[in-house]
């Protein structure tokens, strides 16, 4: 009898599995191309030389997939920026942003991948992420070695990304990412190795999914996406985005760069801090300066893991200054720069830091 049960249950299992993967649909996924090392050629295969970031068009690329690609997805592609995404602008967010948007809200378009250069993808990420409007599956690729390079990795991760975008399991989670098997999320992704091909990691909690040929598997179970019906920032509403820049913490650190920051129009501050945030006396000062003045002032970490905590050595409330949690600071720039789009009350910036 338990025998018997067994097999029951193991048959609908695998026919469980069976109609997750295979009896979808075939989706129409499209695919806008930015550039970066995924698309970057150069002149050596062993990258003794330099290779040249965003040379190679989208069109291209998916000639090199094999075939069976086609089995997964109907494509289409469109290239919207050749550029390596060292030169990543908030204005190409706007205009990347409100493509996506439009994409989604098609019918004809059931997923969206976006080839990114690595070096800021995780930013695009959480960008797209906090403006874009759809439950529909987005997905950032790139890849760390040029398409001309020795066991380049981009073919197999943009094939992987398609599979993972066609797949309905990818559905309601935000924007991902895909990079070297593993699936990120926006909300917890950082770029962790200079070179290494398995560079992306989460920040504060691990991939959250696998891809292994054609299959798909989410491993934690994530928070279903909080905005997918209204994003916190709906890209149709941003006209334009501030000047938030970052600074870094060190030893011997003095307010110079931050007064130079605040003569130069930053409308607020990420302060990469040492340790919890923290700044020598200097620093201080200039950023109560700062603060004076209406500059918004974020303390976050040059420590890569752990969060920037509000009730520790710095007296945020006294300050007015804000704490960046579990964002570092490329994160908080973000967050603050959607934010001041809102508003400028300091216990509002607060909550989205904890919130986004
Ligand atoms: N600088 C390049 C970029 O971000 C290299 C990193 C990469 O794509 O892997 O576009």
């Amino acid at each position: 009898m338990i025998n018997r049960l067994f097999h029951i249950v193991a048959l609908t299992m695998c026919t469980m599995f069976f109609f997750t993967s295979i009896t979808y649909a075939k989706p129409t996924v499209y695919i806008l191309a930015t550039g970066g090392t995924i698309a970057g050629a150069g002149t050596s295969s062993t990258q003794k030389t330099e290779y040249k970031s965003g040379s190679v068009l989208i069109n291209t690329l998916l000639n090199a997939l094999p075939e069976d690609i086609k089995e997964i997805a109907n494509l289409q592609a469109e290239q919207v920026f050749k550029i390596g995404s060292q030169n990543m602008q908030p204005e190409y967010w706007l205009t990347l942003a409100k493509k996506v948007n439009s994409l989604v809200a098609s019918k004809e378009v059931d997923a969206v991948v976006i080839t990114h250069g690595t070096d800021t993808l995780e930013e695009t990420a959480l960008f797209l992420n906090l403006t874009v409007q759809t439950t529909k599956p987005i997905i950032l690729v790139g890849a760390m070695r040029s398409s001309t390079s020795l066991s380049a990795d981009g073919p197999k991760n943009l094939y992987d990304a398609i599979v993972v975008a066609a797949n309905p399991q990818s559905a309601n989670r935000g924007v991902l990412a895909v990079m070297n098997d593993t699936i990120l999320s926006a909300s917890d992704i950082m770029k962790s190795d200079t070179t290494a091909v398995q560079t992306f990691t989460g920040i504060n909690t691990s991939a959250i999914g696998k891809v292994w040929g054609k299959n798909v598997f989410y491993l934690n179970t994530v928070e279903k996406r909080k905005y997918s019906t209204t994003p916190p920032f709906p890209i149709t509403s941003i006209k334009a985005l501030p000047q938030v820049d970052i600074l870094y913490g060190y030893a011997g650190a003095t307010g110079k760069a931050v007064d130079s920051a605040v003569a130069n129009g930053a409308q607020a501050i990420v302060y990469a801090g040492v340790g919890n945030g923290n700044f020598s006396d200097s620093v201080e000062k200039s950023l109560i300066n700062a603060s004076k003045k209406g500059v918004v002032i974020v303390r976050s970490s040059r420590v890569p893991y752990g969060a920037t905590t509000q009730w520790n050595e710095v007296d945020d409330e006294k300050y007015g200054f804000i704490a960046s949690w579990w964002n570092n600071p490329q994160r908080a720039r973000i967050i603050i720069m959607l934010g001041l789009t809102k508003t400028k009350n300091k216990q509002e910036l607060q909550k989205m830091m904890l919130e986004y």
